[in-house]
């Protein structure tokens, strides 16, 4: 990047979203800088770590694995546990930072620039060129510098400067979130996740644990913003009798804090710039989960550019091709999901008592094992209606409209 070039692309933010999406550009044979504004990838960590075997077919390999789960244990918030065992790997755990890592190598080893350390402040963005104000972090944020480009990838995350600057609508809703990965001197089950619902546990979500090793894991949890922090809420589950009993001898190792953006944004392109990832909200709502949709719409993003930029300008219209194939392939469900989790949060914990008791049942806990699927999980909960007159009656009500 020499001051005065035009660079086809400019990526914001080398999460997995970013740096996905520049290893396709790369490979496409366009100039693609990303620009990140922390010294190194991948740190602060803001994710459990769980990922879907689809990732992995996404990306065509396993990186940074430390665990695979082959079971989950659900804990109805009156303490009885719907315990899943499917007896093959279900999920895998990784190492967040070193997964976001290998995947900004991909884009290097590609093809693509990264600059490290370089904060995107505003954005110009149009169909005839994009302008990027950037502050060089390693500097002590002095040095500033501009950047041009003919597109621009907002790939930065939550709280989206590129999203910001250019006016695109913001995420309606949004999840707090905070972490305590721990060390335990007893050894832990490495085979199953724990996730445990209630109110006062963790307000329309949920709280989690997630084994990393026969002696670490994550404990978190995400809520609704307002009220008690996620951080209080996190150390007051801790100190309960449902952790406790299970993590009796556990210290902390490191902290971390995060947002989900629920969504999905319905537009996130405008003349010469595209939102990927938690920047345009593409997390699943149910579960927090979004380096799957991250991957599919860099995917998706990339293509669009690719085509657009061979042909013309970079206008809206015609990067919007972007928009309907992610739509086609997950925004639909991310939107499902988003409906899954205002009817969940509509229950009482009395309803979700009911609901986990009914699922507690082996024709219905094999249709869970047999047919469930992270990524897609309206298909379950659709399933499971059609096979269980009981869940209907439960439900029912609450899930009308969804399918
Ligand atoms: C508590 C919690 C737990 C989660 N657990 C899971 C999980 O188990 N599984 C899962 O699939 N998902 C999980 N997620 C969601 C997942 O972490 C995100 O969906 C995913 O990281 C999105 O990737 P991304 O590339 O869009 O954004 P990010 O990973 O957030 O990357 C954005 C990048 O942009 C950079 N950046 C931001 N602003 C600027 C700027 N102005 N200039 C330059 N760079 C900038 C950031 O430093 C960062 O590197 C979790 C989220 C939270 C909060």
């Amino acid at each position: 990047m020499t001051p005065g070039d035009v660079l086809d692309v400019v990526v914001v933010g080398a999460g997995p979203a970013g740096s996905r999406t520049a290893q396709f550009l790369a490979a496409a044979g366009l100039d693609v800088a990303v620009l990140e504004e922390h010294r190194e990838v991948g740190r602060p960590v803001a994710c459990a770590g769980l990922l879907s075997n689809r990732v992995f077919q996404c990306l065509g390999e396993e990186i940074a694995v430390l665990n695979r789960a082959s079971g989950a244990r659900i804990h109805a918030p009156s303490g009885h546990v719907l315990d899943i065992d499917a007896g093959r790997p279900m999920a895998v755990i990784v190492d967040r930072a070193m997964f976001d890592q290998a995947l900004a190598r991909k884009a290097v080893d590609g093809g693509a620039i990264i600059g490290m350390e370089r904060r995107v402040m505003d954005v110009r963005a149009k169909a005839s060129g994009c302008v990027l104000q950037v502050r060089d972090m390693a500097s002590a944020g002095t040095a500033r510098e501009e950047v041009r480009s003919r597109v621009v990838v907002g790939a930065d995350g939550p709280s989206s400067i590129v999203r910001g600057s250019l006016g695109i609508q913001r995420p309606r809703r949004k999840l707090t979130g905070f972490q305590i990965a721990f060390a335990s001197s007893q050894s832990i089950d490495t085979d199953s996740v724990d996730l445990y619902a209630g109110h006062d546990i963790a307000p329309g979500f949920f709280a989690w644990v997630v084994p990393h090793g026969p002696h670490s894991g994550l404990v978190g949890l995400a809520q609704e913003p307002g009220g008690m922090s996620p951080k209080d809420r996190l150390e007051r589950f801790m100190k309960g009798p449902t952790f406790r009993d299970s993590f009796p001898d556990v210290q902390t190792v490191a902290t971390f804090a995060g947002t989900i953006p629920i969504g999905p944004l319905h537009r996130p392109v405008t003349d010469g710039a595209v939102l990927v990832g938690d920047a345009a909200a593409q997390a699943k709502a149910v579960s927090g989960g979004g380096v799957f949709p991250a991957l599919v719409a860099a995917k998706h993003a990339s293509d669009a550019i690719v085509a657009v930029l061979e042909k013309g300008e970079p206008t809206a219209r015609a990067l919007s091709a972007y928009p309907r194939a992610f739509d086609k392939e997950v925004g639909a469900e991310l939107r499902k999901a988003a409906r899954l989790r205002r009817s969940f949060r509509a229950m009482s914990d009395k309803m979700v008592n009911d609901l986990i008791e009914a699922l507690d049942d082996p024709e219905l806990m094999d249709l869970i094992v047999s047919q469930g699927d992270i990524e897609f999980p309206s298909r379950l909960v659709r399933a499971l209606l059609r096979k269980s007159p009981r869940l209907v009656r439960l439900a029912g009500p609450l899930f009308r409209g969804l399918f």
